[in-house]
């Protein structure tokens, strides 16, 4: 019979932000939280106020992406969970309440209720975007979560490759059974930017997204290159999309794709 939007059955928990974007991928490694904080990145470059909810419970990496890596534990006030800063973004993950190198064990559910919680119990204080880091793949906590949260819309992120693109399907699959639009296909790691010399190169392939958006009739957000600068200011906590560069005119344009 039909079933009732499970994202409506609470109608009293207020919308935690204008906008409620998931950032998902069909596997691990493909560079998800790194568009993430990235196109949060962007979207605070071009004035919006931005919150990410790193919802990636058995790998948080916003932090160390944001320069957080040292916060340990959530402040609460009366008026709920006090998100932590950096350049000017909300964050609360689950990597505040674990300690590192311990595995977190939860199963689904459990996941899914702790996520919930963070979103309802944060005091977000009304940014115009928040980006929820989802967890990899499309087991049953992501499903859950994609059940039960109010998400306006999901980017998925994924490399070139096929076996990729095969996951990327997957994750869209994911969202449209749970009736959330697809605000796009971003294609991470697209080319290789040799540093010494420019020269592009195809290490995992190259438009394979493009296409695949094209197959499926969603919007193709573009491609960031796989640089070693991406890699290194991923670890310095600073994402590269604050400042200037081809690599942040990407990230720029993308954010552009998502409002749209
Ligand atoms: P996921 O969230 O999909 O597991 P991450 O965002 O944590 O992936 O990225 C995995 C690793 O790849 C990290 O070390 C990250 O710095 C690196 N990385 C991601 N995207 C790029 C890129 N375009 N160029 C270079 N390194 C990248």
């Amino acid at each position: 019979g039909p079933q009732a939007d499970p994202r409506q059955a609470s109608p009293k928990a207020p919308k935690p932000a204008d906008l409620v974007i998931a950032v998902a991928a069909g596997k691990g490694g493909v560079g998800k939280s790194t568009v993430a904080a990235n196109l949060a990145a962007a979207l605070t470059k071009a004035g919006k106020r931005v919150a990410i909810l790193d919802a990636d419970i058995y790998g948080p990496s916003v932090p160390r992406l944001l320069g957080l890596q040292d916060t340990m534990g959530l402040k609460k006030t009366d008026k709920g969970i006090e998100p932590a800063r950096a350049h000017g973004v909300s964050v609360v993950s689950m990597g505040f309440l674990t300690k590192p190198n311990q595995p977190v064990v939860w199963r689904g559910p459990m996941i899914q209720g702790a996520i919930q919680q963070f979103l309802n119990e944060t005091d977000w204080g009304q940014p115009d975007v928040l980006i929820i880091d989802m967890p990899p793949g499309t087991g049953d906590a992501q499903l859950a979560i994609a059940q039960t949260l109010a998400i306006d819309g999901a980017v998925i992120a994924c490399t070139p490759q096929d076996l990729a693109l095969d996951d990327a399907r997957k994750a869209m699959t994911m969202f449209e059974k749970t009736h959330t639009p697809i605000l796009g296909l971003i294609e991470n790691m697209s080319v290789f930017l040799c540093p010494h010399c420019g020269e592009p190169s195809e290490i995992f392939g190259h438009g394979g997204t493009r296409a695949e958006a094209q197959t499926m009739g969603v919007p193709f957000l573009g491609e960031i290159p796989l640089t070693i600068e991406l890699r290194e200011r991923s670890d310095t906590g600073r994402p590269v999309a604050f400042d200037d560069g081809p690599v942040a005119d990407a990230f720029a344009r993308a954010a552009e794709g998502v409002l749209a």
